[in-house]
């Protein structure tokens, strides 16, 4: 098996305004998380809770602040990472 690739990014705000992202694959499951404030970018825990649903929640451990940040995503709304396998879905661009 390769690695998984990331398909998604779900992205949200912590508390303390650290801007939280996540990767994910196809499946909704987390690839990488991480955290970017005041122009640092650290690596943030990250995972998803019930990523087959519809409506699943991923929980982030903020590195700036150390908190654990639980946030509601609905499958339909996340951002399609570009660079897929296949790029030839028709002639819709997404800008
Ligand atoms: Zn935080």
């Amino acid at each position: 098996m390769s690695e998984p690739r990331p398909h998604f990014v779900a992205s949200s705000r912590c508390e303390c305004q650290a801007t939280l992202s996540a990767q994910l694959t196809e499946q909704r499951f987390v690839v990488a998380g991480s955290a970017y404030y005041l122009g640092q970018r650290e690596s943030a825990p990250a995972h998803a809770i019930h990523p087959e649903r519809e409506l699943f929640d991923i929980g982030w451990l903020c590195p700036f602040c150390g908190r654990n940040v639980l946030r509601s995503f609905h499958a339909g709304s996340l951002r399609r990472v570009g660079g897929a396998a296949r790029a030839s879905s028709g002639a819709a661009r997404s800008t």
